[in-house]
This record gives structure tokens, C-alpha cells and sequence, in this order.
């Protein structure tokens, strides 16, 4: 996967992508990334990339100029084939909340370009006509989008092929399955007075797969009832549930 990212700030993703997994994957040429500076592209004689709101108000925004160049700067460098249409993702908090679900769909993509915005945002007009997903990474707002471009790279990045290692396998990962993820154990199996479960060292692999499910209905149940709802239970399991209810288990809103 190729993924270019335009950004006025492209020393800040130096250090955080470059170590563990993410790192792994640009050696083994899972991922190519490039940070592409926008300020480059400015044609003002003073690299000016910002000006002030129409209709007045706070703050500036990044004009058109200098993305409009840069992207096209960027689709020039890609090799796409004629109907190709590369995901063009402005990091945004008026966007879509991030999931791994859309984790998902990215890491399918050969090409994605990220857009960055900084200051008050972007100019609508970059929006409308480059841009084909507006996605945030929560509700709250960053001084840019550097940091969402990263959380979205790091998340991509671990879900393509030949990235994890088998025994690093993401299936049963919080939200991949649907559920929160079952509690995990390791060496030794007494720490300071503190057990791991039994059913965990018994070696009865069956057995091991029902604690895991039981633990991942019960912990989703507690936290975020909201995601049952999109998962297809057994009779067993919607029993047990029911059982966790009537034992005033209750759910953490
Ligand atoms: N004025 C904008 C608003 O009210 O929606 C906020 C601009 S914010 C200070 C500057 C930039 O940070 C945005 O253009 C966006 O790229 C990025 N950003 C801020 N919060 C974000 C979030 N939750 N998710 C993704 N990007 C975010």
C-alpha cells in the first residue's frame, strides 16, 4: 500500500512511524509512506498557505492554492490505472468517527492520500472537490491532523497481509470480532498471591475458546452494550447474557 500524506508539518511523523510494527512493514515493503510538505506548493513569495475567513471570525484557514498543487503533485507521482480514484481522506472532527471497520475497508485500498488541516481547517472548496472520506478520530478537537494521520496509518498498517506475525494474529482483537476482547494472562501463573484462572493452564483447548467467549460477552456487556447489538449469539450465549443481567451485573454506561 502506498499512502501519501500532505501535511505542513512533516518532521512530526518522524520517530512515531518509524519504530515497531509500522516500522517493520515500510522494511518489508508492506507500506510506502511519504509526507509531502503543502507549504512547498505555495506560489505566495513568502510560502503563505493560510488567510483570513470569509465573513469574518477567528483563526485562519488553509487556502486552496497550495493543496490544490500538492495533490495534483501527488496524483502525478502515483501509478494509478485510468478509472483508478485513490481514497482521499481529510482528518477532520466534523468527519466520520474511526473504527476498526473502516480500518478495515482502508487497508483493501492500494493508494490513500491523507490530508492534514491545521489552524481553523481547510477551505470547503479542497473538501468538495479532492476529498472522499472526511474522517475524525473522536470527539474532541487537535491543533492538527498529524497526529489523526498517524492514528489512521498505525491502525491500517497492522491489518495488511504479511504486517503481524501469526502469534500476533488481530482476529480476536477488541473490536475486530465485534466484542471487547477476553482478559489475557502470561508467565507465571502465581504472581505475588495473584492466580491466572485455572481453565487457562488446564490445556483443554475447547474449554479455553468458551472462558474466552464468555469473558468477551461479559466485559462488552459491562462497557458497551451497544455492540451486542450487531452480534449474532447462540441460545447458550444469550442465555448466559441473561444470567449476567440477572445477577446485577450491570452494564457501565
Ligand atoms: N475549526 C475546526 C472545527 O471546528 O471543526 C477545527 C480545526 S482543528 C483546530 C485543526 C485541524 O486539526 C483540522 O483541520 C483537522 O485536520 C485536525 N483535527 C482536529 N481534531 C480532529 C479530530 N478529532 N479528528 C481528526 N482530525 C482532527
Amino acid at each position: 500500500m502506498i499512502i501519501k500524506v500532505m501535511t505542513l508539518f512533516p518532521e512530526m511523523f518522524l520517530g512515531p512511524l518509524d519504530n515497531s510494527i509500522v516500522q517493520r512493514a515500510k522494511e518489508k515493503d508492506i507500506i510506502d509512506l511519504e509526507y509531502i510538505n503543502i507549504r512547498d506548493f505555495s506560489d505566495n513569495k513568502h510560502k503563505k498557505v493560510d488567510d483570513y475567513p470569509y465573513g469574518g471570525g477567528p483563526g485562519m484557514i488553509m487556502a486552496p492554492q497550495p493543496i490544490f498543487d500538492c495533490y495534483n503533485y501527488v496524483i502525478n507521482m502515483l501509478d494509478l490505472k485510468e478509472s483508478e480514484k485513490p481514497r482521499v481522506i481529510y482528518l477532520s472532527p466534523k468527519g466520520k468517527v474511526f473504527n476498526q471497520q473502516m480500518a478495515i475497508e482502508f487497508s483493501r485500498e492500494r493508494h490513500i492520500i491523507m490530508l492534514c488541516g491545521h489552524y481553523e481547517g481547510v477551505d470547503q472548496r479542497v473538501i468538495d472537490e479532492i476529498i472522499t472520506d472526511e474522517v475524525s478520530i473522536g470527539d474532541y478537537v487537535l491543533t492538527g491532523g498529524e497526529i489523526p494521520a498517524m492514528v489512521l496509518i498505525d491502525s491500517i498498517t497492522r491489518l495488511l497481509p504479511g504486517t503481524l506475525s501469526q502469534d500476533q494474529c488481530y482476529e480476536d482483537e477488541t473490536f475486530h470480532s465485534g466484542l471487547l476482547e477476553y482478559p489475557q494472562y502470561t508467565r507465571p501463573a502465581s504472581f505475588r498471591g495473584l492466580e491466572v484462572p485455572d481453565v487457562l493452564i488446564s490445556g483443554h483447548h475447547k474449554k479455553i475458546d468458551e472462558w474466552r467467549r464468555k469473558e468477551s460477552l461479559k466485559l462488552t456487556y459491562k462497557r458497551r452494550p451497544e455492540l451486542l447489538k450487531n452480534i449474532k449469539l447462540t441460545d447458550k450465549e444469550r442465555d448466559f447474557l441473561n444470567s449476567i443481567k440477572g445477577n446485577n451485573c450491570q452494564a457501565i454506561d
